[in-house]
């Protein structure tokens, strides 16, 4: 992710979204929805993204970098069940992790989610 990059999504969240520090995160009956997912082809092993949140991201005996969701490593590179929804608490930290990465290889999907159609998850705080 390009410098900048995270802080404006940060920005936008917050404006649209209401995302901040012990807030509550999501309008009306819409919440935004923040996925996350590692290229573990690019990844250098740094090891930077588990600095700033390991409680999202974990480093394995390979030395690669996987996200985690609740506890659970989502260890199959390239598959969707890598893709890991991050708890709003972790959002700005996830966010500032994949602007340091230096394999630029953290990737972030966001989206609007109707809360009828959410799971019952602490995705929503
Ligand atoms: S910061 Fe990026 S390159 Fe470094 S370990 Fe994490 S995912 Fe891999």
């Amino acid at each position: 992710m390009p410098p900048g990059v995270a802080r404006g999504l940060t920005r936008f969240l917050t404006d649209s979204y209401g995302l901040g520090l012990g807030r509550t995160w999501g309008h009306t009956d819409t919440v935004i929805v923040v996925r996350v997912w590692i290229d573990q082809d690019l990844c250098t092993g740094d090891g930077l993204c588990v600095d700033h949140c390991p409680d999202v991201f974990v480093q394995l005996e390979d030395g690669i970098a996987y996200v985690a969701e609740r506890g659970e490593i989502l260890n199959d590179p390239g598959g969707s069940g890598s893709l890991a929804t991050v708890i709003p608490r972790h959002v700005v930290s996830v966010l500032e992790a994949a602007e340091v990465c230096p394999g630029e290889c953290i990737f972030i999907d966001i989206d609007d989610m109707d809360t009828d159609l959410m799971p019952a998850t602490d995705a929503v705080a």
